[in-house]
C-alpha cells in the first residue's frame, strides 16, 4: 500500500519517510522504535540523582527568557507532594500560555535538591496517572518522535494486518497477532505486552530470513536426478597413500564429507573451514581428483595469482597426468584462446585461475565441481556465476577464517560445513610477542638469530607507500630503507605489494621460496595461501591496524614444520585486542573475540555484514529463537514445497529470491 493511502498525510512528510526509507505502509508500520523511556510518576521526595517524573500544579506565571535564537527558557514554581520546588525548562517558550496558574501537569526531569529546582527536559500538560512506555524512533529532518508515533499508530488503527506468519505456528507458540504485536510496539501498554510484541516480531523476522536460506537449500535438490558420481575409491586411496603425508583425522573426514556429497543425489554445496595451515588445498586436490574419476571437470579459483599459481604447481605433483591449465588476468591472448578451447573440447580436466575464471567466455564442457579458496575474498554473484556455467555443479568453499559458532548459521545457513581442526603432526604453536615501537631492538635480535639459522622472515605493513600524513604508520619503502639500515645492507631484502607487475612479484616470490631472499617486505598480498617452509618469523608493523582474524591468517604463514616460530607484533596501541593473540592460537576463539572488539562489518566485509543487520532481532541474544526458526521454516517448506498458494505471503517472498540461485 502506497504512502499517499494514508489519511492526511502530506507531500513533505512522504518525503522524510523516503528518506529514511519507509516507501509503503507496510515499511512504515514495521519502523520499529530502537528505544523506549519509562516513565513512572513518582514522590519527589523519594529523589535519588536520576531523571524523575512528577506530577505537580502551576503555582507561579512562568517567566520567558531569551537568551539568543534557539536559546530561551521558561522559569516557574510548581507544587508537588507539598511542597514548592522552582521549575526551569528550555526552549519550550510555546507553552508559556498553557502554563496557567492550577494547571496540572507532569515534568521529567532532574531536582537539586539543595537548590530546590527543578530541570526539567520534558513536560506534559497533563498529570501522569500511571506509568508509560513512550517509544523513541530514529528520526530524520525535523520531524518530530511524537508525530511519526501518532503517524504509525494511527495507519495502525484504520488497517487490519493480518497474520503473516503460517497460523500454525502462532497457535504453537501462543504468540499474539500481528496486529497486535505491531501496535503494542509501537504504543506498549505495559512491560509485558511490549515483550509479547518484541517475540512475535522477532521470531516472524527471523523465521522469514531463515525462511529464503532453508527454501534455496531445499529447492536446490529436488528434481535433480542422476547426478550422482560414479568414481573408482581404490583409485583414491592409492593417492592418497602416495602423499608425503599421512592425512589428519579432520582431513579425512572432510574428504569423506566430500565423497558422500558427490555419491548422493544431492548437489554438494559444502563449505570447509580450517584455520591457515591445516591442510585444506589437499583436500581439494582429492575432491579434483574423485571428480576427475567421475569424468567431469573441475574448476578451482583462487583470490590472487599467487596462490593460484602455487596451487597449480602443487596439483601436478599430487595428481599425476593431470590435464590442468592456469588462466589468470595475465595469461596471454594466445595461451587463453587455447586454454578456452581445450576447455570447451573437454580437453581438460581441471582449470586453475582467479577472477579471470568467471568471465562469460569461459565455457566448459562438462563441469562438475566448482571450488572457491578463501571464499569470503568473492562476492556471493561471482561464485554464482561460475557454478552456472555447469547443469549440476557441486559446489565447494574454503575457508580459513572460522566465524563464532552463533553467526555460522546466519551466514552459512545454506551450506553443509565441514572443520578441519586438529593441525598436521609435528606442527609446534608460533611463539607470539607483542612489542612498543620504543622495543624494536629485541624483535631486530630475534629477526637477527633466525637470519643466522638460516630461517626466512616476513615483515609486513599496512600501506604499500606513505600515505598517511603524519607519518605515524610504516610503509613497505620505509621499512625496506630501516630493516637495511638496521642490518647493514648486509642482508637480502625483497619487497613485495599489489602495485607490482604480476612478473616482477613472481620473481620476488620465486627468489623467497628458493631462498635468496631472505626477508620479504609486503603488505597483506602475502595474506592468504602461500606456503614458504622455511620462514619462521612473521613481524608485523602498526599491528593495530589489522583484524585480529587477518593478524592470525598472517601468523598462519610461518610455523608449517617443526622449527620453533614466531610471529611479533610491533605496535603501541590497542594492546588488550592484541595480547588475544599472543595468549590464543586457537582461529574460532579468535574469531569469536575480534567479532566482539571490532564488530560484524570487519570480520565478513560489508556484503556478508550486511545480511545479519536485522531490526530487531539480536544474533546473539536471539539464537534460540533462530535455531527454532530454522527447524519450524524447514517443516514450513517441506510441507508446501511443490505449492504456496495457500501463502500467497511467502509466495512473493519466493519471487523475490528466485533469481538469485
Ligand atoms: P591451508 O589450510 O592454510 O590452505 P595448506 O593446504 O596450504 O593449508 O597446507 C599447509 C601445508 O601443510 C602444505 O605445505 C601442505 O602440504 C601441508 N600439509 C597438509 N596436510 C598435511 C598433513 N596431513 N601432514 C603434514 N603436512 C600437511
Ligand atoms: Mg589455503
Amino acid at each position: 500500500m502506497d504512502l499517499t493511502s494514508i489519511n492526511g498525510i502530506g507531500d513533505k512528510t512522504i518525503k522524510i519517510l523516503n528518506n529514511m526509507n519507509i516507501f509503503s505502509v507496510e515499511d512504515l508500520i514495521n519502523y520499529y522504535p530502537y528505544k523506549y523511556n519509562f516513565y513512572k510518576p513518582e514522590n519527589i521526595n523519594n529523589y535519588i540523582n536520576e531523571t524523575i517524573t512528577i506530577n505537580g500544579i502551576v503555582e507561579s506565571i512562568p517567566k520567558a527568557i531569551y537568551i539568543k535564537k534557539n536559546f530561551n527558557y521558561l522559569s516557574f514554581r510548581v507544587v508537588t507532594s507539598n511542597k514548592i520546588i522552582n521549575v526551569t525548562i528550555f526552549n519550550r517558550n510555546f507553552l508559556k500560555n498553557n502554563l496557567t496558574i492550577g494547571k496540572e501537569i507532569c515534568l521529567i526531569g532532574k531536582y537539586n535538591k539543595e537548590k530546590n529546582t527543578f530541570t526539567a527536559n520534558n513536560i506534559l500538560l497533563t498529570p501522569l496517572l500511571e506509568s508509560i512506555i513512550e517509544p523513541i524512533y530514529h528520526i530524520k529532518n525535523n520531524l518530530k518522535n511524537k508525530q511519526l508515533n501518532n503517524l504509525i499508530c494511527n495507519t495502525l488503527n484504520n488497517i487490519e494486518q493480518e497474520n503473516t506468519l503460517p497460523e500454525y505456528i502462532i497457535e504453537r507458540y501462543n504468540f499474539i497477532n500481528e496486529h497486535n504485536a505491531l501496535k503494542e510496539i509501537h504504543n506498549p501498554k505495559n512491560i509485558n505486552n511490549l515483550k509479547q510484541a518484541k517475540i512475535y516480531l522477532k521470531y516472524k523476522e527471523l523465521f522469514e530470513f531463515m525462511f529464503k536460506i532453508n527454501y534455496l537449500k531445499i529447492k536446490r535438490n529436488i528434481n535433480l536426478n542422476n547426478i550422482k558420481k560414479e568414481f573408482d575409491k581404490e583409485k583414491i586411496k592409492e593417492l592418497i597413500n602416495s602423499l608425503p603425508f599421512d592425512l589428519t583425522q579432520d582431513q579425512n573426514k572432510a574428504i569423506e564429507d566430500i565423497l558422500n556429497d558427490f555419491n548422493s543425489n544431492k548437489r554438494m554445496n559444502r563449505l570447509v573451514i580450517g584455520d591457515v595451515g591445516s591442510g585444506k588445498t589437499i583436500v581439494a586436490f582429492i575432491a579434483i581428483y574423485a571428480n576427475i574419476l567421475s569424468k567431469y571437470q573441475s574448476a578451482f579459483l583462487a583470490p590472487t595469482e599467487i596462490l593460484a599459481n602455487q596451487h597449480f604447481i602443487n596439483i601436478q605433483k599430487t595428481i599425476p597426468n593431470i590435464n590442468v591449465e592456469l588462466l589468470t588476468s595475465t595469461t596471454s591472448k594466445t595461451k587463453r584462446k587455447e586454454i578456452l578451447t581445450k576447455l570447451k573440447n573437454n580437453e581438460l580436466d581441471c582449470i586453475i585461475g582467479t577472477h579471470s575464471l568467471i568471465n562469460e567466455e569461459v565455457q566448459f564442457n562438462n563441469l562438475g565441481l566448482v571450488i572457491t579458496d578463501e571464499q569470503h575474498r568473492f562476492g556471493v554473484n561471482q561464485r554464482k556465476n561460475l557454478q552456472n556455467k555447469g547443469d549440476a555443479v557441486d559446489v565447494l568453499y574454503m575457508s580459513a577464517t572460522p566465524i563464532p559458532r552463533t553467526y555460522a548459521l546466519t551466514i552459512y545457513g545454506d551450506m553443509d560445513i565441514s572443520e578441519i581442526k586438529t593441525k598436521p603432526s609435528g606442527r609446534k604453536e608460533v611463539i607470539t610477542k607483542l612489542y612498543k615501537e620504543s622495543d624494536i631492538k629485541e624483535c631486530l635480535n630475534i629477526m637477527l638469530d633466525e637470519i643466522k639459522k638460516g630461517h626466512q622472515i616476513y615483515v609486513v605493513s599496512p600501506l604499500v607507500e606513505e600515505q598517511d600524513e603524519e607519518g605515524t604508520l610504516y610503509d613497505v619503502e620505509k621499512l625496506y630503507d630501516k630493516l637495511n639500515i638496521a642490518f647493514n645492507n648486509k642482508i637480502d631484502i625483497g619487497i613485495l605489494h599489489g602495485k607490482l607487475k604480476t612478473k616482477e612479484k613472481e620473481t620476488i616470490m620465486d627468489n623467497f621460496k628458493q631462498g635468496k631472499i631472505k626477508i620479504l617486505v609486503s603488505t597483506t598480498v602475502i595474506e592468504v595461501g602461500v606456503d614458504v617452509k622455511n620462514a619462521t618469523c612473521m613481524v608485523i608493523f602498526n599491528a593495530e591496524r589489522f583484524g585480529l582474524s587477518t593478524l592470525h591468517q598472517l601468523r598462519g604463514r610461518v610455523g608449517r614444520n617443526d622449527l620453533t616460530s614466531y610471529c611479533l607484533l610491533v605496535s603501541n596501541y590497542d594492546k588488550e585486542r592484541l595480547n588475544v593473540l599472543c595468549s590464543s592460537t586457537d582461529g574460532f576463539y579468535i574469531s569469536e573475540k575480534d567479532f566482539e572488539l571490532r564488530g560484524s562489518g570487519n570480520l565478513f566485509g560489508t556484503e556478508q555484514s550486511g545480511e545479519m543487520s536485522f531490526k530487531l532481532a539480536n544474533i546473539k541474544e536471539d539464537i534460540k529463537i533462530l535455531n527454532q526458526t530454522n527447524i519450524d521454516s524447514k517443516e514450513f517448506i517441506e510441507k508446501n514445497i511443490n505449492n504456496f498458494s495457500e501463502y500467497p505471503y511467502y509466495q512473493r517472498i519466493i519471487d523475490s529470491i528466485s533469481f538469485i540461485d
